[in-house]
């Protein structure tokens, strides 16, 4: 068992350890400092700012006594769907790199699926020193427990200090499952990570407070440290067709693994012709446009420019367009060439997914909204009249 004391003869009654707590389990009791055990969780916040070491703080070694120098060596975890190996895994593999230089070690991937080993050498020429396989029929489909389950035994097997997984509806599925089992934490939505070189600890920065703050969160007592990070937040790591790597199989002990579900069917989703994550142009609606038939409009602009469509949330959650185009905080984050933001105000929470925009459009009546301010170029006006008169000039210069 975790214990905690206060040697009274060291404590000066500064009070340090009461305002770091953030548990509130500190008070001062006749200038010294007194722990509430009943709210204290031992996080050791109180000790790293205690100015005499007056608080002895002992951890109950069978749940954090792990030794971190067995851990080494920074993973991505290669996701993929049908044999398609998911864009965000080159993002990662880019920044993946940097970190294993850091921290000079070898950079590998894990690929979990069915008849996908020729893929390991795609992962190679992207940077990849080592890429572990795991292949069973049962792996053809993405489902959470076995996919979890070999995941969380290669980790307990090989040990690595960071595994790094793409914010995809698969990663943010089962990268939680995964640091549960072995009892580390998880960061998720990660838009910056760095090596602090004093500690080799991993820093995981991500918005925080409906974007309003930029918080960074270390896994300074448990291995390894897990971060989960947003498609288009790094740049893709380049082809290198010389590269040399190796190339690992695993056999899970599938004997271990409860799979609870059964795959029934893939349904495609055929709503977005053009998936926005991807697109190089995304015209995107708001709750300006004013209902289903606005996203028509929407749509006809889209397909002139060969664009995808986009969404706000007030668009979304009005049903006028389905969840998978939604751009923002909880929806996709976009990075595309030009973004064109038609009746959408441009709260915090739509802008951390499409700021990164090289070139911005804003289509909107009032001048002085978020939108309109942060756009390379804002078209004041009703969208009903602009949007119309684009596409009539559009349709002339090619006519
Ligand atoms: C935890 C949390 C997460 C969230 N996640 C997201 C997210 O992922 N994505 C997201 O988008 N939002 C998200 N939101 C919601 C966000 O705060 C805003 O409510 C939302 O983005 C507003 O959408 P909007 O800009 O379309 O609507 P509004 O803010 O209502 O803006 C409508 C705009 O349309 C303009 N307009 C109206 N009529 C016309 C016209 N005829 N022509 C031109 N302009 C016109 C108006 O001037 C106005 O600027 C989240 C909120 C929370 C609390």
């Amino acid at each position: 068992m975790s214990s905690i004391s206060v040697l009274k003869d060291k404590c000066v009654g500064c009070g340090q350890c009461q305002q770091v707590c953030p548990f509130g389990a500190m008070s001062l009791v006749d200038g010294i400092a007194t722990v509430d055990l009943n709210k204290c969780t031992y996080c050791g916040s109180c000790v790293d700012v205690c100015p005499t070491a007056a608080i002895v703080l002992k951890k109950d070694e069978a749940k954090a006594g792990i030794d971190k120098a067995d851990y080494k060596g920074v993973w991505v975890y290669a996701e993929q769907r049908h044999g398609e190996i998911s864009g965000v895994v080159f993002e990662l593999l880019n920044e993946g790199k940097n970190l294993a230089k850091q921290l000079n070690v070898p950079l590998s991937c894990v690929l979990i699926g069915h008849n996908i080993k020729d893929k390991a050498a795609d992962l190679i020429k992207r940077g990849a020193d080592k890429v572990y396989v795991c292949q069973d029929p049962i792996l053809a489909e993405f489902q959470d427990d076995p996919y979890s389950g070999i995941l969380t035994q290669l980790i307990q097997k090989e040990k690595p200090e960071i595994v790094l997984m793409g914010a995809t509806n698969i990663g943010r599925s089962f990268a939680s499952r995964v640091a549960a089992r072995i009892s580390t934490g998880l960061t998720a939505d990660c838009t910056a990570l760095e090596i602090d070189p004093e500690t080799r600890n991993l820093r995981q920065t991500r918005p925080a407070f409906g974007g309003n703050i930029m918080a960074t969160i270390l896994t300074p007592n448990h291995r390894p440290q897990m971060a989960t990070v947003r498609h288009k937040v790094f740049k893709e790591a380049k082809i290198d067709e010389n590269a040399k790597g190796e190339i690992i199989d695993f056999t899970a002990d599938m004997s271990k693994i409860l799979n609870r579900t059964k795959f029934l069917q893939f349904v495609k989703d055929e709503t977005s012709h053009i998936n926005i994550a991807d697109a190089d142009v995304i015209v995107s609606g708001g709750r300006g446009v004013g209902g289903k038939d606005g996203f028509k409009l929407i749509t006809e602009f889209a397909d002139l420019l060969g664009a995808a469509v986009g969404a706000s949330r007030a668009a979304v959650d009005s049903d006028w367009i389905a969840y998978s185009h939604q751009v923002g905080q909880t929806g996709k984050t976009v990075a595309p060439k030009v973004y064109i933001a038609c009746g959408i105000s441009g709260q915090i929470q739509h802008l951390v997914g499409m700021s990164s925009s090289d070139v911005i459009i804003a289509i909107n009546k009032d001048p002085s909204c978020p939108m309109m301010q942060i756009a390379t170029y804002s078209l004041e006006g009703d969208l009903f009249e602009i949007i119309p008169q684009i596409i009539k000039e559009i349709k002339a210069s090619r006519s």
